[in-house]
């Protein structure tokens, strides 16, 4: 009766993780050239914090309505981090 042959497992286990690091390497890869802005989740964009996101500066009782300023009345304002295109490429 003949001995089982052994299967080539080291090549097995070479191959794959060659396989695994491109895979891994071309992640890294991606990610790094389009990362999310961490300040505004990849919106471009955060509520704006002079009008809490309700787009007017209105002082209670007044009769004229006051558009805010710093969002123009649009309620969020353009992320400085990622000027506005939700996406971080300055880190690295
Ligand atoms: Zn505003
Ligand atoms: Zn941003």
């Amino acid at each position: 009766m003949p001995l089982p042959v052994a299967p080539p497992v080291q090549e097995v286990l070479v191959y794959g993780t060659a396989l695994v690091s491109a895979g891994v390497a071309l992640a890294l890869g991606l990610r790094g050239e389009q990362r999310q802005c961490p300040t505004c989740a990849g919106l471009g964009g955060i509520r704006c914090i002079v009008c809490s996101g309700r787009g007017d500066t209105t002082p209670q009782g007044a009769l004229t309505k006051e558009v805010c300023r710093a969002c123009k009345g649009a309620t969020i304002i353009k992320c400085r981090t990622c000027k506005g295109s939700g996406f971080d490429r300055g880190l690295r």
